[in-house]
């Protein structure tokens, strides 16, 4: 091998309890993987402090931590009259820390079960405004809502752009986003034979569009249904995602990592 390979996890949500018994060691195998960036997207009020002091705990030379602060639309039950306020602190406090903020965002599926559209729309506003107020991007979760998201991209235009997470859909809703100013999230959604729409746009997109992702311990690949994701399977993703597109790994490899850092910007310090 002539050329060494190093690769970004743009969202892994590392201080879940599922990987505190052996970060460490963890950490570890993503070095030796050659994953040298690993983006920590935060949930809400109870994960804001230690998704930051993991952050700043566990990052070393050769594999930095990147923190987020945001609120998933999943937890919306967790907020309180101040939670935005002190959101808004943090981010104040924290803005040279973070790359981002997130993961925000409208879950159609969530908003139906829980009657909660209203709310998602107006806490990811909020988030939308803070990321504009602090020329920060915005890690954005989707799920059955690319026109609300679309909608309320378009009127804010944020300047900074982000990253729609674990992007699935058509080629036609990926250039809308591609079009706003953003990156997308590819997953292990690519592995699933069943992901057909997504594996076409992914195929067709422009190289500059596309960031890695596992979203560990979220989203298994296929094969795996039903265990923990591990940021370690990221070269898994990017070995399907070799095998869709016409780039060579190589390419490949190194457009993947300057489209995070022009998004992110890793190298800002
Ligand atoms: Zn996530």
């Amino acid at each position: 091998m002539t050329d060494t390979l190093s690769f970004s996890d743009s969202h892994c949500h590392l201080d879940f309890d599922t990987f505190s018994a052996d970060l460490p060691h963890l950490l570890k195998q993503c070095q030796q993987a050659n994953i040298h960036h690993i983006v920590i997207p935060s949930i809400g009020p109870k994960n804001w402090h230690k998704t930051l002091t993991l952050a700043k705990n566990y990052s070393s030379e050769a594999l930095t931590l990147h923190p987020c602060l945001g609120i998933h639309p999943w937890f919306l039950n967790d907020l309180n009259a101040d939670s935005l306020t002190i959101l808004e602190h943090l981010v104040k406090t924290h803005h040279h820390d973070i790359v981002a903020i997130g993961e925000a965002g409208i879950d159609g599926v969530i908003a139906q079960t829980q009657n909660n559209l209203a709310q998602q729309v107006q806490v990811f506003e909020q988030q939308l405004t803070l990321a504009k107020s602090y020329h920060l991007p915005i890690i954005v979760h989707h799920r059955k809502s690319h026109q609300h998201i679309v909608a309320m991209l378009r009127q804010k235009q944020l300047t900074q752009g982000g990253i729609i997470h674990a992007f699935s859909g058509s080629y036609q809703q990926a250039c809308q986003y591609i079009d706003l100013g953003f990156k997308l999230g590819i997953s292990g959604t690519i592995t699933y034979p069943r992901a057909e729409k997504t594996i076409k746009a992914v195929k067709r997109l422009p190289l500059a569009s596309l960031v890695l992702e596992t979203d560990a311990p979220s989203m298994p690949l296929y094969g795996f249904q039903g265990q923990d994701n591990s940021p370690l399977q990221l070269i898994k993703v990017f070995q399907a995602l070799v095998s869709i597109r016409n780039e060579s790994s190589s390419e490949l490899a190194h457009a993947l990592e300057s489209n995070i850092n022009a998004v992110l910007a890793f190298t800002k310090t």
